[in-house]
């Protein structure tokens, strides 16, 4: 490491440990103290493809009988998505589906590293109604570019990009508050115990901007009262690998092959566990090299997902019985490892062997038949320790990044 480096990481580090000496209850989003490289064309493949995906969960979210059959095995044994899927079917029978309909959505990626040095576009997921980090994203490409400029990375700096994601949530928020029609309506941010609340700020603030208000409420002191639309059955990991196989993207775009081109593009191999011969030869296949897979249940949140000699536990409980079909298999992405320092409160400073994930924010307003606002929004790069498989931001184990183009 230069020296520069090291006068630059003092003055971080000191800069950062003054801040909480006088303020000991103001602390900072935990972050990398150097952006991290990605190819620009796979950067712009994420983004391209993001209002493609917005169109998916819309149709999936609309289309009861895929639902219904995409996840007729999963419910059967996995508690979590049965009542969820209760839910969603008494907003059915309720006839009560929205005509204005408001999406958030963040798909996930890890770059896959091949042979030949490059890497492909990985999809990890696709999360809906997600916000999160939406907001605090929006100010780390300055904290990154004054870093390198004072690391005497001036030409570096300017790579790092603008990022507005709150912006765009925002613009999506008050487009169905628009389509609406009442300006007395709040928009109701719904809350666990312990929210985010200096990221949803930012959406706050963007929303006051346009003169509409917005309440911050617990979830459990208004569930009463909410009406769903549910799209979240649409990014459970069950649909995932079920539009995996052959046939089915075409079903949600009949006229559109370069939208199904795009999106199956993004898609690393996924396996089914359901009953049956197909079932059996992913079990198979998952026993005899458990380091190639990831066993996923049907959860969210980080921390959930099985590696490595644990699928094998797992799998040979529950090989034989229905309670397998609560997990899906996928294979395991192996992103290429860079050396970065993770700055948080809790961890001393030393530099770590660090795999990223790069999130592409959407969103989209539909009325009725019509799409009013298809939009990429922006993007999140997380970095965490390579000795962590699992975790995100929240859980602890993953720290804020951004994408410096190569
Ligand atoms: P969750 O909904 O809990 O966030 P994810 O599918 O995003 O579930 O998995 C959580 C984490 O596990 C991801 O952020 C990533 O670090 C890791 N992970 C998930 N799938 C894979 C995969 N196929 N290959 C490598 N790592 C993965
Ligand atoms: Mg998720
Ligand atoms: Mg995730």
């Amino acid at each position: 490491m230069s020296s520069g480096f090291w006068m630059m990481n003092r003055y971080v580090t000191s800069a950062f440990f003054s801040f909480l000496l006088v303020f000991q209850l103001v602390t900072y989003t935990p972050l990398t103290l150097f952006p991290t490289s990605v190819p620009k064309a796979v950067f712009l493949q994420a983004l391209a493809v993001q209002t493609h995906y917005n169109t998916l969960v819309d149709r999936i979210s609309q289309d009861s009988d895929f639902l219904k059959e995409a996840l007729a095995s999963t419910i059967e044994v996995d508690d979590f998505t049965a009542r969820l899927f209760r839910i969603y079917q008494q907003i059915l029978k309720e006839g009560r589906s929205q005509s204005i309909v408001l999406g958030l959505n963040r798909s996930d990626y890890m770059l896959d590293q091949r042979d030949d040095g490059t890497s492909s576009l990985k999809q990890i997921e696709i999360n809906t109604i997600a916000a999160c980090f939406g907001g605090l994203s929006s100010r780390t490409p300055d904290v990154h570019r004054h870093v390198l400029k004072v690391a005497g990375r001036l030409e570096e700096s300017q790579h790092i990009l603008d990022n507005n994601p709150a912006a765009g949530l925002a613009q999506g928020i008050a487009k169905a508050w628009e389509l609406y029609g009442s300006e007395r309506a709040v928009i109701v941010f719904l809350v666990e115990e312990n929210p985010e609340i200096f990221d949803h700020r930012y959406v706050e603030k963007e929303l006051w901007k346009r003169n509409i208000r917005s309440i911050r409420r617990r979830f459990d002191d208004c569930f009463m009262f909410l009406h769903f639309n549910l799209t979240h059955l649409a990014g459970t990991k069950k649909v995932q690998q079920v539009l995996a196989r052959p046939g089915v993207l075409e079903k949600f775009f009949p006229d559109q092959p370069q939208a199904v081109e795009l999106i199956r593009a993004t898609f690393a191999g996924l396996y089914t566990l359901d009953m049956g011969p197909e079932g059996d030869k992913t079990v198979a296949m998952a026993l005899a090299e458990p380091d190639r897979f990831v066993l996923k249940p049907q959860r969210e949140g980080g921390g959930n997902n099985i590696y490595g000699s644990e699928i094998c536990q797992v799998l040979e409980a529950v090989k034989d019985s229905t309670e397998r079909t609560a997990y899906i298999l996928m294979d395991k992405i192996h992103p290429a490892p860079v050396h970065n320092y993770l700055l948080r409160r809790d961890a001393p400073l030393k530099m770590s062997t660090c795999l990223s994930e790069l999130g592409v924010f959407g969103a989209y307003v539909r009325r009725g038949e019509d799409m009013v606002m298809n939009e990429c929004v922006g993007h999140l790069l997380r970095t965490k320790s390579s000795e962590h498989s699992d975790g995100g931001v929240a859980a602890g184990v993953a720290v804020l990044d951004n994408p410096l183009l190569i």
